[in-house]
C-alpha cells in the first residue's frame, strides 16, 4: 500500500531522494517468513520507515541533499537503522531535506524542494522536509530525522503529523552525518502519539559508539502512556516570552485553545518566564554554525564525496571541490563558522555564545522546578509559499519557538493542534524534562 501510494503522489510532494521497491519489497517477504513460521516477530516487524536521508544505511545511497556527497554508498548502519532493522523494521527509501539540514523550508536541498502535502505551492518545512511530508502524505507508516534546532518539530507542524526530539544522548548519533554536534538528535514522525513512543523505544539506549550517549534505564514508553498520572496531576508551563511579538494570530489561537483543553481537564496552567529566550537565535547560529564548519571540514575531495577535475595543486583541489559541492546556505554557515571561531574572535562569539547557552539551559531548569512541561506554539506560522523567505534571516526566525529545547537538551514534541482558515496544519509544541520523555509521551497523548 505505501509503495502504491508512493507511486500515485510522490510525482507531486517529491519526498524522497531516493527509494528501492524490490528491496522494500524483499524486506517485506523476510517479515512474512518469519511471521508464517512462528518466529517472535519484532515491535516494527514489516512496518516500512524512511529514513532523512542523513541517516546511514548500509550498501545504500546518503547524499544529505548536497551535490558533495550525489554519488556516495554508506558501508556501514547508523545504530538507528541496526536497531530499526533489529525490530523488524522495513526500511523504505532516503528522504529529502535542506543541504546537510541546514534550513528551514527543505529549499535548500540540491536535489529538488519536496511540497507540502496540504498544499502543494507550500513547503514542508525543514530539514526533515522529505520525511515530516512522506508520512503526511502516507508515503510511509512512520519516518525518522534529525533535529538540531528544530528540523523535526517544524516540518512536522507545517505537515500536520507528531515530531519529536529526544533529549540531547538518549539516541545514538553513530552513522548520522553530523551538522552540529552538541545540537543534533534523530527522532521520529509519526501519525500518532503513540506510534512515536513505539519508535523511540526502537531506536533509545546507550551506544558506546557515540561518546556523548548517555547511559540510563529505557523505560516502557508505551506502557507509560497507560500508566504516567492523570493530566489533574500535571502543571504545564506557558513561557510568556514565546507568546510576543511576531507570532500569527491563527497560531496563537489555536495553542490558546489548546492550554484551554489542558486546564479543563484539571490540569494547573502556570505562566513561567525564560528570560534568556530572545538569545536562543543569536546563540544557536554562532554554535551550529561553529561546530558546522568543523563538521564539514573531512568534506575536502580527497577521501570521498565530489572531486572536482583539473585542480593544478593539493589546495586548488579542495577549494575547487568545496566550491562545486556545496551550495550557498552550506557555504554561508562554513564562512560564519570559521568567523567565530578564528583567534581573535573566538572569545567575543563562540566562547561568550556558550556561555549564554549555560543561562538558556539554567532558565528551562529553574521554570521545572515550577511545572512539569512547557506549552508553546512550535513555530510563529504556519506552512509559507514556496520562495516566499528568500532572506536567510527571514527563515532563521522559523527556529525561535524550537532552538531552546536543542541548547539545553530537552526533549520536545510537536502535535497537531488544528488548522489556519486556509487548511494549513497549525503544530503545538511540549517541552519536557531532561529525559522526561514517558511524562512528555503521555501529556502529548492526552491532547490527541
Ligand atoms: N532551521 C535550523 C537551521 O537551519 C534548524 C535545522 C535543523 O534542526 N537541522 O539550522
Amino acid at each position: 500500500a505505501v509503495i502504491e501510494r508512493t507511486r500515485a503522489v510522490e510525482p507531486q510532494v517529491k519526498a524522497f531522494n531516493s527509494f528501492d521497491e524490490a528491496d522494500a519489497l524483499a524486506q517485506a517477504a523476510a517479515s512474512d517468513v518469519r511471521r508464517a513460521a512462528g518466529e517472535a516477530l519484532g515491535p516494527l516487524d514489516g512496518i516500512p520507515i524512511g529514513l532523512k536521508d542523513v541517516i546511514a544505511v548500509r550498501d545504500q545511497p546518503l547524499t544529505a541533499s548536497s551535490r558533495m556527497l550525489a554519488n556516495f554508498v554508506s558501508p556501514y548502519d547508523a545504530t538507528v537503522t541496526e536497531r530499526l532493522k533489529n525490530a523488524g523494521a522495513v526500511l523504505w527509501g532516503r528522504l529529502n531535506l535542506d543541504e546537510f539540514a541546514m534550513g528551514s523550508s527543505t529549499e535548500n536541498s540540491a536535489t529538488q524542494t519536496t511540497r507540502n502535502p496540504w498544499d502543494l505551492a507550500c513547503v514542508p518545512g525543514g530539514s526533515s522536509g522529505g520525511s515530516a511530508a512522506a508520512v503526511a502524505a502516507g508515503q510511509a507508516i512512520a519516518t525518522l530525522g534529525s533535529d538540531t534546532g528544530g528540523s523535526i518539530r517544524q516540518p512536522a507542524a507545517f505537515c500536520g503529523v507528531v515530531g519529536l526530539k529526544p533529549s540531547y544522548g538518549l539516541v545514538s548519533r553513530y552513522g548520522l552525518i553530523a551538522f552540529a554536534s552538541s545540537l543534533d538528535q534523530i527522532g521520529p514522525f509519526t501519525r500518532t502519539v503513540e506510534d512515536a513512543a513505539l519508535l523511540l523505544q526502537a531506536i533509545a539506549g546507550h551506544d558506546a559508539r557515540d561518546s556523548t550517549s548517555f547511559n540510563t534505564q529505557i523505560p516502557d514508553y508505551r506502557a507509560a502512556l497507560a500508566q504516567a498520572g492523570k493530566p489533574s496531576a500535571w502543571k504545564l508551563g506557558v513561557p510568556k516570552e514565546y507568546f510576543g511579538e511576531g507570532i500569527d494570530a491563527e497560531v496563537s489561537a489555536a495553542v490558546e485553545r489548546a492550554i484551554e483543553f489542558y486546564r479543563a481537564q484539571g490540569c494547573e496552567i502556570v505562566e513561567v518566564s525564560l528570560p534568556h529566550t530572545r538569545y536562543c537565535l543569536d546563540v544557536y547560529y554562532v554554535l551550529a554554525t561553529a561546530e558546522a564548519s568543523s563538521n564539514l571540514a573531512r568534506y575536502d575531495g580527497i577521501r570521498y564525496g565530489h572531486r572536482a577535475q583539473g585542480a593544478s595543486d593539493i589546495v586548488d583541489l579542495y577549494f575547487k571541490s568545496r566550491a562545486e559541492g556545496f551550495g550557498e546556505e552550506v557555504k554561508r554557515r562554513i564562512i560564519l563558522g570559521t568567523y567565530v571561531l578564528s583567534s581573535g574572535y573566538y572569545d567575543a562569539y563562540y566562547l561568550r555564545a556558550q556561555k549564554v547557552r549555560r543561562l538558556v539551559t539554567q532558565d528551562f531548569l529553574n521554570a521545572y522546578a515550577k511545572v512539569d512541561a512547557l506549552i508553546t506554539p512550535t513555530v510563529p506560522a504556519p506552512a509559507f509559499k514556496v520562495g516566499a523567505k528568500a532572506d536567510p534571516l527571514a527563515l532563521y526566525l522559523c527556529d525561535i519557538y524550537t532552538i531552546g529545547a536543542n541548547l539545553a537538551g530537552l526533549p520536545a514534541i510537536s502535535l497537531p493542534c488544528g488548522f489556519t482558515a486556509g487548511g494549513l496544519p497549525i503544530g503545538l509544541q511540549l517541552i519536557g524534562q531532561p529525559f522526561g520523555e514517558a511524562a512528555l509521551l503521555r501529556i502529548a497523548q492526552a491532547y490527541e
